[in-house]
């Protein structure tokens, strides 16, 4: 990334040598990011990161979506193609989503609904695993799409706070046969270090993925618009990125991010073993030496790097700092605004009761993680909690 932010500092979209060099970096970028996620150079588009990408998805296709001419009476749907169509006159354009999408999926639709009229944002039920209910969701789309025009659905790839991958290839295919004009978007941000999105997110039609999530920069991500889907840009200016996202390209970070994506892409099968492993002993360890602990989903279905779990009669927010004295980095999800601590929108949605969802802290474990951190959350992890509780 270094000399993308010095020494070749030229502007990406300019003539001269220096320009050139910058829209080198950048479409060499854009190559190998779309190779590693199987899409072709021209399907992406990069983004500020996973909130941008998230946005552009769910506001660019309900916007056109709502804002196209009503489908002529007996037009016939093309199966596999994205909603290219407005709603009919008194139907409402719906955006279909689980309840455990990250904010930047779930605000976008809740302003959708809000401002473009016709919008309704609907959500399908969750199960106490971390997973989608699949029958809910099937139900859902079906009973939508009677009544009215199902533009997009969008479930994510894998949770951020539980860690729960979801069943894609079989809401791709329910949508495609229950809605079949429905773009389906995916967001894979904390699916990309564990997950080949080449073939994980094969069937999606948008697919969000940030730089951080994988150890690139922040403030770097891009969405997979794959051809022939169509969205209204939600940045206008200087029509870059092919009209759908403009403003002057942020090359260091396109660059960090492909690099991040290939070395992740390179390590992913080895270090799923490993920090799975440690992943393993660290939440065996808790759960057998803890009284009063349960870990948040069902493990068959979580990334190698996740551990959550619910601390009976303990206060998240107190765990976080007293671990974090002892070096030791948690996370207890967010406050609310207000700063009362709300039981996250996640665990809810997955039935998790309130005395435990209090309790409830994630361990992100990631290529710096090495046996001794292992062995001293085991240490220190126990101690906290029990004071916190005497
Ligand atoms: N989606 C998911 C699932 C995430 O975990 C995150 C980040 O935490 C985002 C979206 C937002 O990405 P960014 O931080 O790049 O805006």
């Amino acid at each position: 990334m270094a000399p993308y932010a010095a020494t070749v500092f030229g502007h990406p979209s300019g003539s001269h040598r220096q320009a050139r060099g910058a829209r080198k970096a950048l479409e060499d970028a854009r190559e190998q990011v779309a190779s590693l996620l199987g899409a072709r150079p021209g399907e992406i588009v990069f983004t500020s990161g996973g909130t941008e990408a998230d946005n552009l998805a769910v506001l660019g296709v309900l916007s056109r979506a709502a804002r196209l001419d009503p489908v002529p009476p007996g037009t016939p749907h093309v199966p596999g193609t994205p909603a290219a169509h407005g709603a009919p006159e008194g139907r409402a354009t719906v955006v279909v989503t689980s309840p455990l999408e990250h904010a930047g999926v779930l605000e976008p639709c809740r302003l959708a609904a809000a401002r473009i009229r016709g919008v309704e944002h609907r959500t399908c039920r969750a199960g106490a695993s971390g997973v989608i209910d699949m029958d809910d969701f099937e139900e859902l789309v079906a009973e939508t799409a009677r009544t009215a025009v199902v533009a997009l659905v969008s479930v994510m790839l894998a949770n951020n706070e539980s860690g729960a991958v979801q069943p894609l290839s079989a809401v791709v295919e329910a949508t495609r046969s229950l809605a079949p004009g429905a773009v389906v978007h995916t967001d894979a941000v904390q699916a990309s270090p564990w997950l080949d999105l080449a073939k994980a997110a094969k069937g999606a039609d948008l697919v969000s993925i940030s730089a951080h999530k994988l150890g690139g920069p922040k403030g770097a991500g891009a969405l997979v618009v794959r051809e022939g889907c169509l969205l209204d840009p939600m940045v206008v200016g200087g029509g870059q990125e092919r009209e759908r996202r403009a403003g002057t390209h942020n090359v260091a970070g396109a660059v960090g991010l492909a690099a991040a994506l290939g070395a992740a892409s390179a390590a992913r099968e080895e270090e799923s073993v490993r920090v799975g492993a440690l992943r393993d002993r660290l939440a065996d360890g808790l759960l057998s030496t803890v009284e009063a602990v349960r870990e948040v989903a069902d493990r068959k279905h979580v990334l190698p790097g996740h551990c959550q779990l619910a601390f009976e009669g303990v206060d998240r927010e107190e765990l976080v700092l007293l671990l974090d004295d002892a070096g030791i980095c948690v996370s207890g999800g967010a406050a609310c605004a207000s700063g009362a601590l709300e039981p996250s929108h996640v665990l809810s949605a997955m039935g998790v009761p309130r005395t435990a969802a209090r309790g409830a802290i994630r361990f992100s474990l990631g290529h710096t993680t090495g046996a001794a951190d292992v062995d001293r959350a085991l240490e220190v992890v126990p101690r906290a909690v029990e004071r916190l509780r005497a």
